[in-house]
């Protein structure tokens, strides 16, 4: 009896054993991400492609992104000369103090110095729904040339076509996945769901993924180098359109109604709604205060003059940038380089928007 007694608690231990590495199993397989990935939130994207060109998942805590130049070499920089500014034509710091990146203010070997030391793993997330898939090659292909290279690069792609999605080449250490979404009627919905998109899948997955995450538009290209001089801990990127102007004019949303409203005699630099980034924390920071100033918005059956871009605009008013890229990291190719563009690294490519977006 008891022989049959222990027999059978041994039996059943076995089984509670198998049944823990079973689950411990499955949950590091659903880690590494070999398992498909089913929803972030209620918009149930569908993760359908990962392509994995290089090493392991980064955890970095921000706080460990610190200035830790390699100083074991008997490398050396040139000496910055306190009283020979790098830049005089242009203004290279916000009055809150945050840099403004022109070529010429960083040295790029000190920068990748500084950020090559620590593992880093930065995420760029990049919409191509409805027509817009027409534009991935080509951002793709000059990203791989010229953002962040020799970086860890985890492109997040969103698309209702994941087929279409083209295959290019990716460099060591780099990956690509795609997630399905759904593509809405309106040209404007699509751009302003964004926000939504964004914030689950940080929620989601991201923030065990990525220490930076940076938003892009697609309908751009690449020509020059974009490198981790644009890392920060929140970035934005002044638009090519209205550096010039006076803020009266910047196309904020001025009716006092909406939740992305700014007074007239108020905001710093117009900042472009096809870039923001930063540390994922931030990211998600924005995109948590967007959606919901999105959502309020449509309560009140209003919708911001420039959709996303107006309530990140509003946003960072209020959250001031500790980094400002100037146009070079953002151009507009329907607008002549300027003499105090040295560079121009990322540019929209000109588009008919009659025919790529959804009922213009
Ligand atoms: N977008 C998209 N499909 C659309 C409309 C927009 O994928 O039908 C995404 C895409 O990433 C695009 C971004 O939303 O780059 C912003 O839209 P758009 O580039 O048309 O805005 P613009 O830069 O012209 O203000
Ligand atoms: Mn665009």
């Amino acid at each position: 009896m008891l022989c049959c007694f222990v027999s059978f608690r041994a039996g059943k231990a076995w089984l509670v054993l198998l049944a823990i590495f079973l689950i411990t199993f499955m949950s590091y397989l659903m880690r590494c991400q070999w398992f498909p990935r089913l929803s972030t939130g209620g918009l149930k994207p569908r993760y359908m492609r990962c392509i994995e060109n290089g090493s392991a998942v980064a955890h970095q805590d921000e706080d460990d992104v610190m200035f830790s130049a390699d100083a074991s070499e008997s490398w050396t920089s040139k000496q910055p000369r306190v009283l020979e500014p790098r830049r005089r034509d242009v203004m290279t710091v916000t009055p809150w103090l945050a840099p403004i990146v022109w070529e010429g203010t960083f040295n790029q070997e000190v920068i990748d110095r500084i950020y090559r030391n620590v593992n880093l793993k930065v995420g760029v997330t990049v919409f191509a729904v409805g027509k817009y898939i027409r534009f991935l090659h080509g951002f793709l292909e000059t990203a791989e040339k010229h953002l962040l290279q020799g970086y860890q690069v985890h492109y997040y792609i969103f698309t209702d076509k994941p087929s279409n999605v083209p295959q290019v080449e990716l460099a060591p250490g780099r990956a690509l996945t795609v997630v399905q979404v759904t593509k809405y009627a309106r040209w404007q919905e699509i751009s302003l769901r964004r926000m939504e998109i964004i914030k689950h899948t940080i929620q989601d997955w991201l923030l065990q993924e990525v220490n930076f995450l940076y938003c892009l538009d697609v309908d751009m290209l690449f020509h020059h180098h974009w490198g981790a001089e644009v890392l920060g801990s929140l970035v934005a990127a002044i638009h090519p359109g209205y550096y010039k102007v006076h803020r009266s004019v910047f196309p904020y949303e001025r009716r006092s109604t909406s939740t992305a409203y700014v007074p007239i005699d108020q905001g710093d630099f117009y900042y472009a709604g096809a870039m923001f980034g930063g540390y994922v924390k931030n990211v998600l920071r924005l995109t948590e205060a967007c959606h919901a100033a999105l959502l309020t918005d449509r309560l009140n059956a209003i919708e911001a003059a420039w959709q996303e871009e107006s309530h990140l605009n509003r946003y960072l008013l209020h959250h001031k940038p500790t980094k400002v890229l100037s146009p070079e990291y953002l151009w507009d190719d329907t607008k002549q380089q300027p003499p105090e563009l040295k560079v121009i690294r990322f540019s929209t490519v000109i588009k008919n928007n009659a025919k790529v977006r959804e009922n213009a």
